[in-house]
């Protein structure tokens, strides 16, 4: 594996076909996808050199862009080879990617969506943790938000986008609340997900998680897949705020993570540690991906500088 470029220790970004020193790339100011929250991203991880379902990544993403009539200007090949070569030329082995979609400006003085011209970037640094190893061991605390996601009538959740002031304020009740995130519900009362994570809970015998309201995250999938092969009994259905407090076990999934146990949620201690259950998909999951699951191998030579 070639070393990383100098410059490029904390990362790089792909900015109008030109790997940049990631602290160095900008957007222009008056791209919508700054001004208007009108943008699409995809996050993709690799771990020990190993990509992560590089190819559903890319479908979803695409779902994406024909649901906001975003058309990229980058092939899927292209786009493909762009994540590769951001990786290569960091060297990082676990890598943290994330690939975006702006709406880009119209002509200056005109409001006329049809006619901006849509951006490609994107950006690689080192593998990030929603929680750290050490604080999955002990199990996070989790804030029930009073706020509400905002409806999928209104944004898509199954676009990845943006619009996380929900989100964000849920964040800062959370630290407020001693907690270290937060889970939003809709208007139901049923949860949905919280920043940047899909949730599970296990009520006796059976794994309950949001079928709707949602992002149809790629973990989620992976542990839907998991529970599958090591029988576990699951089901896509609505998890009320009620069933979410009164659980036996609680966790989240992300690619920023994997699988997350949570051992209190507000004032209530769902347990002393991960249970056995969360343990279990755990280990799983990151066995599978050691074992090269549903993974691409980066291309440490495609990095041509
Ligand atoms: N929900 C939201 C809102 C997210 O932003 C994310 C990931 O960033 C997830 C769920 C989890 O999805 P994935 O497992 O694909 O990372």
């Amino acid at each position: 594996m070639p070393p990383a470029e100098a410059g490029f220790a904390d990362g790089t970004a792909w900015i109008d076909g030109r790997i940049v020193p990631v602290a160095e790339a900008t957007l222009p100011l008056l791209d919508w996808g700054f001004l208007r929250s009108d943008a699409c991203q995809e996050t993709i991880s690799a771990r020990a050199g190993m990509l992560f379902r590089l190819d559903d990544h890319l479908n979803r993403f695409e779902r994406s862009l024909a649901k906001l009539r975003m058309i990229a200007p980058l092939s899927r090949a292209e786009i493909r080879q762009a994540i590769h070569r951001l990786i290569a030329a960091a060297g990082f082995r676990d890598a943290y990617v994330q690939i975006i979609m702006t709406r880009g400006r119209p002509p200056i003085g005109s409001r006329d969506i049809r006619l901006c011209s849509n951006r490609f970037q994107a950006f690689c640094i080192p593998y990030v943790w929603i929680a750290p190893p050490a604080v999955q061991e002990r199990g996070l605390h989790l804030h029930v938000s009073r706020r509400l996601r905002v409806p999928p009538a209104s944004v898509d959740p199954m676009v990845k986008h943006y619009h996380w002031l929900d989100f964000e304020m849920a964040l800062m009740d959370a630290h407020d609340h001693g907690a270290e995130t937060a889970v939003v519900s809709d208007a139901e009362g049923n949860i949905t997900e919280g920043p940047g994570f899909n949730i599970f809970v296990r009520q006796g015998d059976r794994l309950l998680t949001p079928r709707h309201g949602m992002l149809d995250g790629m973990t989620r999938r992976s542990v839907l897949e998991l529970c599958a092969e090591l029988g576990i009994a699951v089901e896509e259905t609505e998890v009320t705020v009620d069933a979410l407090r009164a659980a036996d076990e609680v966790f989240l999934t992300s690619t920023a993570g994997g699988v997350m146990p949570v051992t209190r949620v507000d004032d209530i201690a769902i347990r002393n540690g991960p249970g056995a259950i969360t343990a279990r998909l755990r280990q799983a999951y990151w066995d599978r991906r050691g074992a090269g699951w549903h993974g691409e191998a980066v291309d440490y030579s495609s990095n041509p500088h």
